[in-house]
């Protein structure tokens, strides 16, 4: 038999969105559970930026200031454990943890996230959240007057655009594709195809393949401070499979616009959910918490309301 606690909401997800999550439900006093099992988005990242008042916080830093706040709130409380499972019988939801313990709660906060997964170029992995980004909003700005990469057609106009007022010099790698159109006057195109990436004198060089397919190191390099990448974006957590809630086309799940998923009382937070008018999340810690304020004060008046 397994042994079972309650809760009125149970919060799965410890990063910005459920840490928001799990305030909002402490300051009115609502029994809550957070459920953090230590595999966060930015996990990689020393520094975060253009977050309001933590402009260049390390990641970690935030999360421990937040769990530390958490602690003058008796109502709630964090596990670090992983949540295997989740269904909902006789109204309540029944969450299965790794240590074979079960939580039923009244309503959910899922905040669970979502994984990168990066071009399939070597040597983008150990660079990724350092030296190779996706987001000029995150990572242009230390990259200012320096020479920067961008790998990816779908993406080169906008980011073109986005870092040509902070780079000296914009060189987009096609890796094969059609040279798009849109990119900006004086942009550098390179339409060889990319076979590996790697950290060389501060920077990233960048392999491209010799006009047989073979990689040629002299002359066939780029040396960029810095490369942007354009990830696919997958569920972290399988809830929102297990029940069955509906997704956008992004593969992110739909909420409205009180965080209210497709099913009654479970509340979708941070990178993992977003309105069906966005193309895709936001994808900001300052988004993400946002959304996991809107999502604890939607869980509580669903509850109020019964
Ligand atoms: C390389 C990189 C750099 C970035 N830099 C910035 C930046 O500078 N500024 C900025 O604003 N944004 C930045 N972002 C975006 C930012 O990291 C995300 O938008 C933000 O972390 C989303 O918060 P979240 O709470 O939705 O998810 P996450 O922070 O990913 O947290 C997900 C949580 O869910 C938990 N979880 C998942 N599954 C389970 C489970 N089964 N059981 C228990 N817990 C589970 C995880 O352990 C984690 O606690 C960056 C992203 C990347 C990839």
């Amino acid at each position: 038999m397994t042994a079972s606690t309650h809760t009125d909401v149970a919060v799965i997800g410890g990063g910005p969105a459920g840490l928001q999550a799990a305030l909002t439900l402490g300051r009115v006093h609502r029994d809550a559970v957070l459920f953090d099992d230590g595999t966060y988005r930015n996990a990689t990242v020393s520094h975060m930026h253009n977050v309001v008042a933590h402009d260049g916080t390390p990641p970690a830093d935030f999360r421990a200031d937040a769990r530390k706040q958490l602690t003058a709130y008796d109502t709630v409380s964090v596990r670090e454990q992983r949540v295997e499972s989740v269904e909902e019988a006789d109204g309540l939801f029944r969450l299965y943890v790794a240590d074979g313990t079960a939580v039923t709660a009244r309503a959910l906060v899922l905040a669970t996230g979502v994984r990168d997964i990066l071009p399939p170029v070597p040597g983008l992995d150990a660079m990724w959240g350092d030296l190779v980004a996706h987001c000029p909003f995150c990572h242009g700005h230390e990259l200012s007057g320096q020479r920067v990469g961008i790998l990816g057609t779908t993406i080169a106009p906008h980011l073109s655009g986005l870092l040509g007022r902070i780079a000296s010099e914009i060189v987009v790698l096609t890796d094969g594709d059609a040279v798009p159109d849109g990119l900006p006057v004086g942009t550098i195109v390179r339409t060889e195809r990319v076979v590996s990436a790697e950290r060389h004198d501060g920077g990233v060089r960048v392999v491209l393949a010799g006009a047989d397919g073979e990689p040629v190191p002299a002359g066939t390099t780029e040396q960029v401070a810095g490369l942007f990448v354009k990830p696919e974006l997958s569920q972290s957590a399988p809830f929102a499979e297990q029940l069955g809630l509906e997704l956008n086309a992004s593969g992110a799940v739909r909420v409205d616009e009180f965080a209210r998923s497709s099913r009654e009382r479970v509340l979708c937070a941070g990178d993992m959910a977003h309105l069906p008018t966005y193309p895709m999340p936001m994808a900001s810690v300052v988004a993400a918490a946002a959304s996991g304020q809107l999502a604890a004060s939607a869980a509580i008046m669903a509850l109020t309301a019964r």
